[in-house]
């Protein structure tokens, strides 16, 4: 049994493969191959690459209908379907908030409240016209802006698992930037991959650990692209439907078969919080999830099938 290990730097982070099995080149072949694929999404999904199917809908949807892969349409079907499903709490035309909280130039700060509400209002999946005849987009106003911040990383980490899993691999951790991770079969003599949540920064919070076999787990949180003004700590995820950075949460985490929706749904409870949380479990069957937010002295936790 060899061990092989591999990494790309993609989508503004850092993805990693480790494989196992009993042949060295094929192992290596496989996880090159897993990312080239994560290479060549985000060439077709970053808004930030002027030639990638998103920034073109972005810069011209607006005008006439923007054609994009059967693929993409796919992952923009999906998108739309994840956000009626967790009623707008996850969105992924919530780029003018984004730009607006100055998240997109790394230069955080709190816009006044007329920047918030013109932005607000150029957010929401209903402005999207997605016609499956042409696979086709169109937003129904001027300023609206796909971000698949939320949801490619998660995209991508499924192609690349199902490229291993063609290859033949039965045995592989993969993740994007920490995020989204995913655990093929198991490694030697261990019934899954045990992963440990990590501690909030500056806080003495629980421990998580999950266990994954052909499945992904997400986490997302307020720290990590964050600032703070005023003694507040405003982080990259936005509540579309107030405009405003989250605020009552600090971190969740999501496992599914599928990458691409723990991916979104973790952003999703990350916006919902505690409040939102049996919603979002009651979502999909195989679900186990866990939301945190900050209590007087310490924390309260609400969580599903994963354990502190
Ligand atoms: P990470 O990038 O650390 O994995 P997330 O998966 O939670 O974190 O994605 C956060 C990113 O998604 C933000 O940087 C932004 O680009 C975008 N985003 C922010 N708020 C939302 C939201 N409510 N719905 C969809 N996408 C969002
Ligand atoms: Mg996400």
């Amino acid at each position: 049994m060899t061990e092989v290990r591999l990494a790309l730097n993609a989508m503004a982070t850092r993805f990693e493969v480790v494989l196992h099995g009993d042949n060295e080149s094929r192992l290596r072949g496989a996880g090159e191959a897993a990312l080239a694929e994560v290479e060549s999404l985000e060439a077709r999904l970053s808004l930030y690459r002027p030639p990638s199917e998103i920034a073109r809908v972005n810069m011209l949807a607006a005008r006439e209908p923007v054609r994009v892969s059967p693929q993409v349409f796919q992952l923009l079907q999906q998108a739309r379907r994840l956000q009626m499903e967790t009623g707008g709490a996850f969105d992924i035309t919530v780029a003018p908030l984004v730009r607006c909280w100055g998240f997109m130039r790394n230069a955080g700060r709190v816009p006044e409240p007329a920047e918030i509400a013109e932005a607000r209002s150029l957010v929401g999946m209903e402005h999207v016209i997605l016609d499956p005849q042409n696979c086709s987009v169109r937003f129904d106003r001027d300023g609206m802006m796909m971000d698949l911040g939320a949801i490619g990383k998660g995209h991508a980490i499924d192609c690349a698992a199902e490229i291993l899993r063609e290859a033949g691999v039965d045995g592989a951790l993969l993740h994007g930037g920490t995020s989204t991770i995913y655990g093929i079969g198991s490694p030697p003599s261990a019934e899954g991959w045990k992963i440990a949540i990590g501690p909030v920064p500056g806080h003495p919070a629980p421990q998580f650990t999950v266990v994954l076999r052909d499945s992904a787990l997400s986490v997302s949180a307020v720290w990590g692209r964050c600032f703070e003004a005023g003694g507040r700590k405003y982080g990259h995820v936005i509540d579309p439907r107030t405009g405003w950075p989250v605020n009552n949460a600090i971190q969740s985490a999501v496992v599914l078969p599928s990458a691409t929706e723990s991916d979104a749904l973790s952003t999703a409870l990350l916006v919902t919080g505690l409040e939102g949380h049996d919603a979002i479990y009651r979502l999909r069957p195989e679900m186990r999830s866990m939301v945190m937010a900050p209590a007087e002295d310490a924390f309260r936790v609400k969580s599903k099938g994963i354990a502190v």
